[in-house]
């Protein structure tokens, strides 16, 4: 009793909780931004995003932080252990819901 031809009903596990479909791509297309290589619709339609993704937000605002280190610091890439210590900050501040004790 092996019938083989019941069917493949791998269904992909959804990625992130509430992670957009276009989520992985918009990885490379913020580094393009960040590069100055995207035209004026792409950069709309990536700020749409960004308006209404938060995982995406981090990931532009660390992926714009590190540039900014390292450039200051004169390397050529930033090292492993800064990455994680940016990502992980900058995590930190996007779950805070009130992240910023800015009143008056
Ligand atoms: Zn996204």
């Amino acid at each position: 009793m092996s019938s083989a031809d019941h069917g493949p009903t791998v269904r992909g596990m959804p990625p992130a909780s509430g992670a957009h479909p276009h989520c992985d791509d918009l990885a490379e297309r913020i580094e393009r931004f960040l590069d100055g290589e995207l035209d004026a619709e792409q950069v709309r339609e990536l700020d749409e995003h960004l308006d209404d993704c938060l995982p995406c937000t981090t990931e532009r605002e660390l992926r714009a932080r590190i540039r900014e280190l390292v450039r200051e610091g004169c390397a050529e890439r930033a090292p492993a252990d800064l990455i994680d210590r940016v990502r992980a900050r900058l995590t930190a501040v996007a779950a805070g819901p009130d992240a910023g004790d800015d009143g008056d």
